[in-house]
């Protein structure tokens, strides 16, 4: 590999996937200063170049080339959608939708209720694409931010916004009434990336899937009594089978695995049930597989 390749992300500046992004790379090993007011930023001990920008550019520089993949919204992607620009791991952080919000007093049964009416947002493409395909005939008020606020002055009927908790509709006097669409972190990529930059995006890709893997699984030890082992042991698959020790006290064990953070609380259930005792459960910082 030639030493002055590198490979170029665009990141989220400031904002809500700002801190996501950053750790993930720490979590991958790379380690960088991203200091206030810094556009760009070399990693200590990895080949990248980080450039911090707003999320709204990202596309677009990964599109041009000023950068070679970066991490951005589903629902930025899908509001300027770019043809040079891949979708290569959605990442799991940043999850929200976009939703339609209606002011509390907004007497709303269906879709059709906004028929004829004003809607405020600042994602006017997907709504536009979304209100066609529902057969729904609206205006749509692009604004740019504080979205929230455009029914109470008289700017709109009705909203069209991202949502995670739904405690800013909440706090504005608005009710959510349909998904138009659901968003996370993705990693996009441009295309054709030359075989040394490919490289080691292969190598960033293997850590983050192993990063993303690793947040979707638990570290589980617990003892049991050495006649409830095999029932136990079946209950945990583990990543090949589950390691078991015996203990300082006869006719004991301690069995650990790895479980899968969905099922986590229906598998500690079991667990307790079958006779495990003293269960522990430990975040994992990589998996390998
Ligand atoms: P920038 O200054 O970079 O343009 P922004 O104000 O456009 O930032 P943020 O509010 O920081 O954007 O949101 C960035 C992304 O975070 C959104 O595009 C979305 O993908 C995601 N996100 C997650 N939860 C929410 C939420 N509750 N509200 C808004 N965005 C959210
Ligand atoms: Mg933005």
């Amino acid at each position: 590999m030639a030493e002055n390749q590198k490979l170029k992300i665009a990141i989220q500046k400031s904002g809500r996937l700002a801190e996501g992004s950053t750790e993930l790379l720490r979590r991958c090993g790379i380690r960088f200063n991203n200091g206030h007011g810094k556009l760009k930023s070399e990693a200590a001990d990895f080949p990248l170049e980080i450039y911090f920008l707003r999320d709204d550019d990202i596309p677009n520089h990964v599109a041009d080339g000023v950068a070679d993949i970066g991490i951005v919204g589903e629902n930025v992607l899908a509001e300027s959608p770019r043809e040079e620009v891949d979708v290569i791991e959605k990442l799991g952080f940043g999850r929200c939708r976009l939703s339609l919000a209606v002011p509390k007093g907004f007497a709303y049964s269906s879709l059709h209720d906004l028929d004829g009416k004003r809607i405020a947002t600042s994602y006017p493409g997907v709504l536009g694409e979304f209100l066609a395909s529902n057969g729904i005939n609206a205006e749509i008020h692009e604004i740019s931010g504080s979205v929230e606020i455009a029914p109470s002055i008289g700017l709109a009927d009705a909203v069209c916004d991202l949502v995670s908790s739904g405690s800013t509709l909440f706090s504005n006097g608005l009710r959510e009434v349909e998904t138009v669409m659901q968003s996370q972190a993705v990693l996009i990529a441009r295309p054709r990336l030359n075989d040394e930059v490919n490289s080691i995006l292969e190598k960033l890709l293997f850590r983050i899937r192993s990063v993303m893997a690793a947040r979707q699984n638990k570290y589980i030890l617990l003892n049991a009594p050495e006649e409830k082992a095999a029932e136990i042991a079946a209950i945990l698959p583990g990543m090949r089978s589950p390691t078991m020790m015996p203990l300082a006290d006869a006719g004991w064990v301690s069995i650990h695995s790895v479980i899968e953070e969905h099922d986590f609380w229906e598998v500690v259930d079991s667990l307790k049930r079958a006779g495990a005792e003293g269960i522990l459960v430990l975040s994992i910082d990589q998996m390998i597989r």
